[in-house]
């Protein structure tokens, strides 16, 4: 989504809601460049996204799969439900916004470990020790200590 003011292509989105006619969806974007603000009426993409697993198997990305992962990883953590959504909204909206139909399970895993990691620490971590499978304690703790590192 082109920023209108200087054309950087990148831009996050701050609200998003769908418009009375409910077939298009009004997005406010910030441009990721200048951070000027915009709005943009999006058609509602009805080609689903499929996502291609581990073992090579193809499903239809489910966004509730998706909410239900972060839920747990977010168990007794103080993150509401709202911010939660508004994560799986984003990384929709990045897979519908790519070209691609079909995307790799672990590209949505890292997307959406990227976004944990700014909202709550112990969900990161959570998230990311079952999406990831850390093999063995190690690897566990390397990235424990790059959260600690980055902190200070
Ligand atoms: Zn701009």
């Amino acid at each position: 989504m082109k920023c209108p003011y200087c054309g950087f292509e990148e831009s996050k989105v701050i609200d998003s809601r769908p418009t009375d006619e409910g077939e298009r969806i009004r997005r406010r974007r910030e441009c990721l460049k200048c951070a000027k603000r915009f709005t943009t009426y999006e058609v509602i993409e009805t080609v689903p996204i499929v996502v291609i697993k581990k073992d090579k198997s193809r499903q239809t990305f489910d966004r509730n799969k998706l909410l239900n992962g972060l839920l747990r990883a977010c168990e007794k953590r103080p993150v509401s439900i709202d911010t939660l959504e508004r994560v799986v909204d984003e990384i929709e909206t990045m897979l519908q916004n790519s070209l691609d139909r079909e995307v790799p399970s672990s590209l949505i895993g890292t997307y959406a470990m990227e976004k944990l990691k700014n909202i709550d620490e112990v969900a990161y971590v959570r998230f990311a020790s079952v999406y990831r499978q850390f093999k063995d304690l190690n690897t566990f703790m390397d990235e424990l200590n790059k959260l600690v590192k980055n902190r200070s």
